[in-house]
């Protein structure tokens, strides 16, 4: 693959940045990569699996001639972040981002952006619940989907070539409104997660169920909302600080349609709980035929066999 930029810089290094670093190595899509994080021992981290060609910890040193420059911090440090690098962002540079949230990026970062550099922000829509250099794999975005939200008077070759540079990543890109993309991951990916915390929060502080029984029994549907309460509490604080209107607004349809499944559990009408669930397994079907998920018995988890006392069991 040919050089879609010379030099990357990368201004935090958890889960996205090394994905994105490795991966782009990986891919030839550029030819230097210069790595900047907070603490020494996450820098420690980045080096030991080499995923850069010069690592500091100060952010301004690690844009110097950047051709691409992108945020990978949590949503919250990007006004402190960019206060730090503007003045060393050079002219024709291409600043990006892969926040959550877009709205708020845009409020914050785009009165910020010195003339001459472009700003394209961007939010790659993959990830895990773990954290850190460590947790980072070039294939992350092969197959998802990473949204651009471009003002309309950035220059459309910016445009182009940070979607060429994620193309080549393995993504699908797409563009959006900012406002409407908040939106769209509030129902998607913020307020589900925040029913995950809640979820999880609720059996944690539950006395009439032991804790021991919840984690012994919890391959009924809760093991599957705990890996979502285990995403970073950072990270997340941020998103739901940051897109709080539009996951408002969700919060407040969903918790409309919860009544009303409230109400039909408690008078017994059969024939609206079957409607929703035959409604939704369509739904999940097609996230499978979309690619965006596996149709694999129990979600693909590997399997081991445990042997107890009473006899051999899966878990
Ligand atoms: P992560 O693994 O926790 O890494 C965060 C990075 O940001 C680390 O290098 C950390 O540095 C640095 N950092 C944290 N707080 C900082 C601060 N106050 N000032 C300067 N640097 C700071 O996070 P991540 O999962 O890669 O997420 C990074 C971004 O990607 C977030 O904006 C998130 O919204 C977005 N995103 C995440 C996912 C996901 O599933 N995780 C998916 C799509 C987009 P130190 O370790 O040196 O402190």
């Amino acid at each position: 693959m040919s050089v879609v930029f010379e030099k990357m810089a990368l201004i935090g290094v958890g889960l996205i940045g090394s994905s994105i670093a490795q991966a782009a190595r990986l891919k030839g899509v550029v030819s230097q990569i210069s790595v900047a994080t907070r603490r020494h021992d996450t820098l420690d981290q980045a080096r030991s699996i080499n995923i850069g060609d010069s690592y500091t910890t100060d952010a301004a040193t690690a844009v110097a001639d950047a051709d691409l420059a992108i945020l990978c911090t949590p949503v919250g440090a990007f006004e402190s972040v960019m206060e730090e690098i503007a003045p060393a962002l050079k002219p024709g540079c291409v600043l990006s981002d892969v926040g959550s949230v877009k709205g708020h990026v845009h409020r914050v970062v785009g009165p910020l952006v010195p003339k001459g550099v472009h700003f394209v922000p961007a939010h790659p829509m993959a990830g895990t619940e773990n954290s850190g250099p460590l947790a980072g794999f070039a294939s992350l975005f092969e197959g998802r989907w990473c949204i651009l939200t471009p003002e309309q008077n950035v220059e459309p070759g910016a445009v182009t070539r940070l979607a060429g540079f994620w193309r080549a990543l393995g993504s699908d890109v797409e563009m959006m409104d900012a406002d409407h993309h908040d939106l769209v991951v509030a129902i998607t990916s913020h307020v589900p997660h925040l029913v995950a915390y809640n979820i999880v929060g609720t059996v944690d502080d539950m006395e009439m169920v032991s804790k021991s029984e919840v984690i012994k029994f919890s391959a009924g549907g809760f093991r599957d909302f705990t890996r979502i309460a285990a995403s970073d509490p950072v990270m997340w604080r941020d998103v739901f600080l940051t897109n709080r209107e539009a996951v408002l607004e969700m919060l407040g349809r969903f918790l409309e349609d919860l009544s009303t499944l409230q109400r039909a559990v408690r008078v017994g009408d059969g024939v609206a709980l079957e409607a929703l669930f035959t409604r939704t397994r369509t739904i999940r079907r097609s996230i499978i035929e979309a690619g965006q998920e596996t149709d694999a018995p129990d979600f693909g988890r590997a399997h081991i066999h445990q042997t107890r006392q009473s006899g051999s069991t899966k878990t």
